[in-house]
């Protein structure tokens, strides 16, 4: 039930781990990151407590300055580490909090276009749409938006593509998320608690809004795909 994104010039995985800890008191079953290591997508997941998650990476390390990282509150699909997110392909990889409505539709079409599942969840739907569209040879932000155009439901997502380092791109519909600027370094989360101690400079995306962040800032655009301002506030020291 949160989520994380980050992009700069640190170690994202710790970040992350961090800023998801923020996040435990809404609730979840599982836990997952990604990152983007000289353009691969690598992830870890485990079923149950943050600290399940923590003990894996320890074993096995998550390198990269650009990751997602998810707490999932199940809603379709058993909260078992295969659904675990983040979803995807070699290509991107997603992170999903909410209920995407029209998923068997959408499972039923890429299924027929080739494209293999491989979890029970609503939320694999939106990585194989995306994939989809890569494979059509669709830059990440037209993928993106392509893949957001067909959703309905509710959506706070996060996703990394495999040969973009230093890009995320976010999207909300029903769901919170928030961008926030750091120093050379940009991160997404649930909320601006997410990010206390990473940065007070927020901007909140507005129902529908998507964006691209970079360590540089941030790009953010309306649902037909314009791009829109969204101001940087200043959250108050003590949330
Ligand atoms: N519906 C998604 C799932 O069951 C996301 C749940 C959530 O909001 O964490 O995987």
């Amino acid at each position: 039930c949160g989520i994380v994104g980050v992009v700069g010039s640190n170690q994202a995985t710790p970040v992350i781990l961090d800023a998801l800890r923020r996040l435990e008191y809404r609730g979840y079953d599982s836990a997952g990151i990604a990152t983007l290591e000289e353009g691969h997508v690598e992830r870890r997941r485990a079923a149950g407590k943050l600290d399940h998650l923590a003990t894996l990476l320890a074993r096995m390390p998550l390198p990269g300055v650009t990751g997602i990282g998810h707490t999932r509150w199940a809603t379709h699909g058993a909260p078992t580490e295969n659904n675990a997110h983040p979803h995807g392909t070699e290509r991107v990889s997603v992170v999903h909090n909410g209920i995407i409505e029209n998923f068997e539709e959408l499972r039923h079409e890429l299924e027929a276009a080739g494209q293999v599942f491989s979890t029970d969840t609503d939320s694999e739907t939106i990585a194989q749409l995306v994939d989809y569209h890569l494979q059509r040879g669709l830059s990440p932000r037209e993928a993106a938006h392509e893949c957001l155009k067909r959703l309905e439901g509710a959506y706070a997502l996060a996703m990394i593509f495999a040969g973009h380092d230093g890009m995320v791109i976010g999207a909300r519909h029903g769901a919170p998320l928030v961008v926030g600027f750091g120093d050379n370094e940009m991160f997404l989360g649930s909320d601006s608690l997410a990010l206390a101690p990473l940065t007070r400079r927020i901007a909140y995306l507005d129902d529908g809004d998507w964006t691209v962040i970079t360590p540089a800032g941030a790009a953010f655009f309306d649902m037909a795909g314009n791009p829109v301002e969204r101001p940087v506030r200043l959250t108050a020291l003590i949330a």
